[in-house]
C-alpha cells in the first residue's frame, strides 16, 4: 500500500502524483489551501521556476506559464533553424 500524505491544514489528501513528488523531497503545495506540506525530518527542494520542467503545484493555476510557451516556442525556432542547416549540409554533400 502507498502511503497517504495529508495537509495539516485541511486535511486533503495528496493525489498519487503529488505523493510522488513527496516521496522524492520536492515540496509540493495543498490543491485546496495551498499550504506547504511539510513532514518531519524531511527537508523538502523547493521547486522554483529557476529549475526548468519541474512543475509546481499551486491551486487555481494549471497549464503552461508564459515564460513556459515562450521558451518552448524559442526551442522550436532552434529546431527549425537546425533543420535548416542540416538540409543545407546535404545540399552541399550532393554538389
Ligand atoms: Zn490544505
Amino acid at each position: 500500500m502507498d502511503k497517504l500524505y495529508i495537509c495539516r491544514n485541511c486535511q486533503y489528501v495528496f493525489p498519487k502524483e503529488l505523493s510522488e513528488l513527496i516521496k522524492s523531497e520536492t515540496q509540493v503545495y495543498c490543491e485546496m489551501c495551498g499550504t506547504p506540506f511539510s513532514l518531519s525530518g524531511v527537508s523538502f527542494r523547493q521547486a522554483t521556476v529557476r529549475e526548468p520542467g519541474r512543475t509546481i503545484h499551486k491551486p487555481s493555476k494549471y497549464g503552461k506559464t508564459d515564460k513556459e510557451r515562450s521558451s518552448l516556442e524559442k526551442a522550436i525556432k532552434n529546431l527549425n533553424k537546425l533543420s535548416n542547416l542540416i538540409k543545407n549540409e546535404v545540399k552541399l554533400n550532393k554538389k
